[in-house]
């Protein structure tokens, strides 16, 4: 069987994606099992370029079909920030509640229908062959005045989402793993991937 590397070493985003891609008939493997520990520095400058270098580094590396992703949020009143940089936002050692505190300031001033805010997650899957083809999920919602919820991570706390009339960090993980941006990105994965089985190129 074809085997697919998940190009994480998140232990969360990769039982996500074992879940997503069980049905299809692909061996999944992570960068332990094929023994690479190496770091790709993000150096892109958009999610998409950043999914792309990974994905392409580590098919590579393994001369195997390879997935990779990259997310974050972007505020619309912020012009797209944190962006590619929603990790690092308040500094390299900086905990999720200073990236939070950091963001609530920035938008102190700016009223509630102006908070738009949208998480984006873009997986780039590179077929052993070196081409790639990248996919974009979307989860819009909006910036919140206080932290509310204690699922989930990062951002989590200060994003509502209006279909839900919850923050992702009051949703059941269940929940939320159903509806992100992640799930909505590694759906429209799977159809590439379904593409490529059934067209015998894996
Ligand atoms: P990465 O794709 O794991 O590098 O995620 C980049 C950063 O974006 C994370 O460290 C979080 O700050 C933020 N982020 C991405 N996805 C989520 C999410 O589902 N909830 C909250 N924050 C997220």
């Amino acid at each position: 069987m074809t085997k697919l590397l998940i190009a994480t070493t998140n232990q969360h985003k990769l039982r996500e994606y074992a879940a997503i891609f069980a049905p299809l008939a692909l061996e999944l493997c992570t960068l332990a099992d094929v023994g690479i520990d190496e770091d790709v520095e993000e150096s892109g400058t958009t999610f998409a370029e950043n999914a792309q270098l990974k994905a392409e580094f580590y098919a590579k590396r393994s001369g195997l079909l390879s997935m990779a992703d990259d997310s974050g949020l972007e505020v619309i009143a912020l012009d797209g920030e944190p962006g590619i940089h929603s990790r690092r936002y308040a500094g390299p050692d900086a905990t999720d509640a200073e990236r939070n505190q950091l963001l609530l300031q920035k938008m102190e001033q700016i009223p509630f229908h102006a908070r738009l805010a949208r998480f984006v997650c873009v997986i780039a899957l590179t077929h052993p062959d070196g081409t790639t083809e990248l996919v974009e999920g979307i989860l819009p919602g909006v910036i919140e005045t206080a932290p509310r919820g204690t699922h989930g991570f990062g951002y989590d706390p200060l994003f509502y989402v209006l279909d839900e009339d919850k923050t992702l960090a009051e949703l059941p993980p269940e929940r939320k793993n159903a509806i992100s941006h992640r799930a909505r990105a590694a759906a429209a994965a799977y159809e590439v991937l379904q593409h490529w089985l059934t067209n015998d190129r894996l």
